[in-house]
This record gives C-alpha cells, structure tokens and sequence, in this order.
C-alpha cells in the first residue's frame, strides 16, 4: 500500500467516525447495483468533465463536478439527504407518521427537501420570499410542498423566511394534539451539511480526478460545500490550493483576503448590507454561517466575480461546451479561468457545476441569451 492510499483510508476512516449518520449511496465507493430502492439511492456519483474549451485556451486542465446530475437537480440533494437521515437516526423524523421538515429557503435545498420528503413519508413546509424565482416555485408546486411565502426581510428579522420556518417547526413539535413531529432543517448551521461533502463529494473528487488536483474552487451560499470538501482534502493532500469564487456585492471575498466582510474597514455606524446585490443566486453572503466556518482554515484564496463575467461564461460554455449551467457554476467557471493565468500550465483545476441553467431561465439566462453566441473567452473574462 502506498503512503497515499494509506492516507486515504485513514481519511475515510475518520471521516466516517466524524459522520454519525448513514449517507445512503453517496459514499464514495461505486454503486453497482442496477436497481434502486428509490430518488435517495440515486443521489451522488455524480459525473466530472473535462470542459475542453477552457482547458485549451487556458494551457490548464479545467474540471466540472456535475451536481446537476442528482435527481434532484443539485448539489443539495446530498445535504437534503444527509439532513433527514440524521432526523432519522435521532427519532425526529418518523416515517408514515405526518412528519414535517421545515425550511427556509429561496434555492435549490427546497427543491431537494421536496423531492426526498415525498419519496421517505414526510412533508417538507417551505419558506421562501416572496420574490423567488417561478422555476423554483412552480418545482415545488411540482412536488407538492407546502409552500409558505414571506416578504423579503434581513436575518435579523423574524418574519424572515428562515425564521419563519424555524418558528413553524417549533410550533409543530409543541403541539400536543397531534402525534407529528416538525423538525427545522437550518441549513445554515446545521452541521450535517458540510459534513456530507466531507463524507461523499471530496472524496468522489478526489478518485474521479485519480488524486491529483492543483485547485479546487466553488462559490459559498451556505458554506457546506467548500468547507466539506476543502476539510476531505487536507486530510489527503497539502497541495491542493482551495479558492472562493464569489459574486459582485458579497463580503466574503474580503473576508477570505483581508478578513473582514466589507469593503475596506467598517466605519463605525456603518450598517451591515444583508442583501447581496447580484443576479447570481445561491451564493454570496454578507454574514459567516456556521458551515462556512467549518472550512474557513482550509480556504486558501478567493477570486471577484462580476455578474456581467458569469453571463457571459454561461453562453460561452453551452456554445462551445454544450454545457447549459446555472448562475454559480458559471462564478466557478470564470474564477477557474483567472486563477489559470497565473497557475503552473497544466495545472488541474475542478470547479463545482452546482446545477444546471434550468432553473435560471426567467433571471440569469434571460441576460446571457443576449451575449452573442460566438464570444471569445477574452471578451468573457474582460
Ligand atoms: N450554487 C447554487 C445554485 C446553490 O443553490 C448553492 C446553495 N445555496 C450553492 C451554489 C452553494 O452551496 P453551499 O450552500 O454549499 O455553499
């Protein structure tokens, strides 16, 4: 056994002490089996391509994890999946029993939450502001969610759609007239997030690219997926340069180089923007969560991102690639464009394709429509 298998079984064994909950088939180990139990069984696995535009105009061989791939759509098929197993484990969650899953969510998570209740005997009751977008509304609808609208509120606010949903399951679980249960899945904080990337998406990464990769970059929403991945990673390697990609308006790239959130020093009085003045959905921030800071040690860079760069890359990448890609996928994709100019020619770069561009028909695609078809790379990154 060589030194690096070695220190991959040891990962995977400390990462399945840490991880106190069952990952149906999203272990890094091949399903073979032909048939499945049901949606849950087909989570993760999920395919890595080489985008062949990028790779040859950049000298550098670039990467895409496919999470689009999960039946759900997104990357957070894993993190809806990992949630309800933990509820699961703890007694919280008991199907057939008119349990309720609550979340506050405007993204793809609900999507999941949606899709995985139905399939395992649960409902799953989704806040959301009222401004989401109608393929995430009419997906929900779709699978029949309870959907609770809220209008568009600061964190700090307790109407806003994450509180609302924690005040639901609170309600539920102190109804003494019914036998169900409502559990708050809080994606935010909830520590079975960044831990299903540790346990699935950074080790698949990092056998499907045979263990060598030079950067590994995605954009933070929640923080889950570059905290889980970036934290399975320096447990198998101390080569691999971690980077945010982040849009326009959030404060996490000062966060990651200056270590702060705001555009220089916060003056005092100054009040926090909680609103991420972009188009980009499902990353960006102006405040740390609890997974974020679960990675942050292991980040080791991060790369500005404007709105205009990522609508143009997405038409780029579906001209030239055929890969159709949402909003944060795109970041990835520019960030992994920028970081080539200055990286060893050949390095391997792997980005995150957190879903695809159908569910940014109506915002996000509307723009890059607009963007000749024939664009340089060159007129994408200027
Ligand atoms: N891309 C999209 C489309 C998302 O919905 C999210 C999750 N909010 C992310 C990327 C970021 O993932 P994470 O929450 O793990 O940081």
């Amino acid at each position: 056994m060589s030194a690096k298998s070695v220190l991959y079984a040891l990962a995977l064994i400390i990462g399945s002490s840490y991880v106190t909950y069952t990952i149906v088939n999203s272990s890094p180990q091949k399903d073979t089996s032909k048939k499945k139990k049901n949606v849950a069984d087909l989570i993760g696995n999920t395919p890595m391509v080489h985008i062949a535009s990028l790779s040859k105009q950049t000298g550098c061989e670039i990467y895409a994890k496919l999470e689009m791939a999960n039946p759900g759509g997104s990357a957070k098929d894993r993190v809806a999946l990992s949630v309800i197993r933990h509820f699961e484990n703890i007694g919280e969650l008991v199907p057939g029993r008119g349990d309720v899953l609550f979340e506050g969510t405007s993204g793809s998570t609900g999507i999941s939450f949606a899709m995985l209740c139905n399939a395992l005997g649960y409902t799953a009751h989704i806040c959301l502001p009222d401004d989401t977008s109608n393929e995430k509304l009419q997906l929900l609808e779709s699978y029949g969610a309870e959907i609770e609208k809220v209008k568009p509120a600061s964190i700090v606010d307790p109407n806003q759609y994450v509180n609302a949903a924690r005040k639901g399951a609170l309600q539920l679980k102190n109804d003494k007239t019914t036998a169900s249960n409502g559990v708050f899945a809080d994606q935010f904080e909830n520590d079975n997030n960044w831990r299903a990337h540790y346990a699935a998406t950074g080790p698949e990464i990092w056998e499907q690219m045979d263990h060598d990769i030079d950067y590994f970059v995605t954009g933070s929403g929640t923080g889950g997926t570059i905290a889980g991945c970036s934290r399975f990673f320096r447990t198998v390697s101390n080569k691999i340069k971690v980077v945010l990609a982040d849009p326009q308006g959030s404060g996490m790239y000062n966060r990651v180089k200056y270590g702060v959130m705001y555009d220089g020093v916060e003056k005092e009085g100054t009040r926090r923007r909680h609103q991420v003045d972009t188009i980009i959905e499902g990353i960006g921030l102006n405040r740390v969560t609890h997974n974020f800071l679960q990675g942050e040690h292991c980040i080791d860079d991060a790369v500005r991102v404007t709105d205009e760069q990522a609508v143009r890359m997405a038409r780029f990448l579906s001209s030239n690639d055929g890969l159709f890609v949402g909003s944060s996928s795109s970041i990835n994709a520019v960030a992994a464009v920028k970081i080539a100019k200055t990286a060893k020619k050949g390095s391997k770069i792997v980005i995150i394709a957190c879903d695809s561009g159908t569910r940014h028909l109506s915002k996000f695609w509307k723009h890059a429509l607009e963007v000749d078809r024939n664009i340089t790379l060159g007129e994408v990154i200027q």
